[in-house]
């Protein structure tokens, strides 16, 4: 087994990746409309919302596939990230009632619930032999305010020492600021101090207000999702970023979400991962959600890793979009797959099918069957190991009846 170790900003990319990507652009008989894009990516040139808006309207989507395909390898050779998690949701129990979300509950509902603090220890022991991150966020509580949650990761983190605790969205982080009146940058140095590693990207759905208005009212604002993850990177801890896709956002509101995120980005480097994933429409209130079709989550995987030079890491999450196009993107841009997921509900309630509980082999046939080479990560992409697939068992063959 090989190991190695990165930097938070550089998190495992090649730093001479605009370099290896001129290599590998040149000779290429790229469509007349694509060649003023090559050549910007070539000389390392952010693309612009124009450049983007063409991306999306090329009909041969292959191309953009090819395309974005090159800045992954360019950046990250045939290696393909993943890590060992479990997903565990503290309360479904929530003040909020977005439209998209089939996951929160009144505290009256029958099937709300709120784990103690040895009820979430209880469900770490479950996996902590076989996981290395754990991945919280949950619904906004009427009663839970930062002391509950410094006490939570502080037992997390005494208990579980080696497990990283990736946890809270922003508009939990704001929750949590609003019910203690504390600012966002205190809220986030307490959480910090009682062993936080990490932010997932959670709550950006798209950042327009008017469409925020319609699809998740009363939530955080585009501006005050920005500044809680822009003072999480200022107090060194790294973040994700998602983006909702497929409710009822134009091309341009994708366009603009992706600006944004990579503005914030070339300001401390602290955006690791860019996660973008569909609607799932199973029990929720967005009847008049487009829904994306498997064709533009490829787009729309592949336009992100060509948009976001400032953002390492795009996610194929196979929770939302299933083991096979989560295989597909991997030839679309994606370097990184989620986890072996051990256990997940918010994107199940949703209607996802995804497989649970793999362990790391199974990780590795899927990215070894996508033709790319399976490393095990941990939750902020410092260190790194390769992992060697299981050989094949043994079985008998039958005999054919004559
Ligand atoms: S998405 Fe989050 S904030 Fe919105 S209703 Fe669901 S749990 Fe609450």
């Amino acid at each position: 087994m090989t190991e190695w170790t990165s930097t938070l900003t550089l998190a495992g990319c090649d730093e001479n990746w605009v370099q290896n990507l001129a290599n590998l652009l040149a000779g290429n008989n790229w469509s007349d409309n694509l060649k003023s894009i090559v050549k910007k990516l070539a000389n390392g040139e952010r693309l612009s919302i124009s450049d983007g808006h063409i991306l999306y309207s090329h009909q041969n989507l292959h191309e953009i596939g090819q395309l974005a395909n090159m800045v992954k390898l360019a950046r990250f050779g045939k290696n393909v990230f993943f890590n060992s998690n479990v997903h565990i949701n503290q309360t479904n129990i929530c003040v909020l009632a977005c439209k998209f979300c089939a996951f929160r509950r009144s505290k009256k509902q029958s099937d709300a619930y709120e784990l103690s603090i040895d009820d979430y220890l209880g469900e770490m022991e479950k996996y902590s032999d076989v996981i290395d991150e754990v991945h919280s966020v949950g619904g906004l509580h009427p009663d839970w305010d930062i002391d509950f949650y410094e006490d939570l990761i502080m037992a997390a983190k005494n208990k579980y020492p080696n497990i990283s605790i990736k946890a809270l969205t922003a508009v939990e982080i704001k929750h949590l600021s609003n019910q203690s009146s504390t600012s966002f940058v205190e809220t986030l140095s307490r959480l910090k101090r009682a062993g936080l590693d990490s932010l997932p990207g959670g709550g950006a759905e798209i950042l327009n207000d008017q469409v925020r208005e319609i699809i998740c009212n009363g939530k955080e604002s585009s501006a005050e999702y920005l500044e809680i993850h822009r003072m999480a990177h200022s107090l060194g801890i790294p973040s994700n970023s998602t983006m909702l896709f497929g409710t009822i956002e134009n091309i341009d509101d994708r366009l603009n979400h992706m600006d944004k995120l990579r503005n914030l980005a070339d300001e401390y480097g602290l955006f690791q991962c860019f996660v973008p994933y569909p609607f799932l429409p199973d029990s929720t209130r967005l009847p008049e959600a487009q829904l994306a079709t498997s064709n533009e989550i490829l787009r729309t995987i592949a336009v992100s890793r060509l948009m976001l030079d400032s953002i390492p890491h795009i996610k194929a999450y196979r929770m939302n979009i299933g083991d096979e196009i989560a295989e597909l993107a991997l030839n679309y841009g994606a370097d990184d797959v989620d986890g072996t997921v051990r256990q997940e509900s918010i994107m199940h309630l949703a209607g996802a099918k995804s497989s649970l509980n793999y362990d790391i082999y199974q990780m590795a046939k899927l990215v070894s069957d996508a033709g790319y080479v399976p490393v095990k990560r941990n939750t902020t992409y410092t260190q790194f190991s390769s992992v060697k697939l299981e050989p094949p068992k043994r079985t008998k063959r039958l005999k054919m009846i004559q």
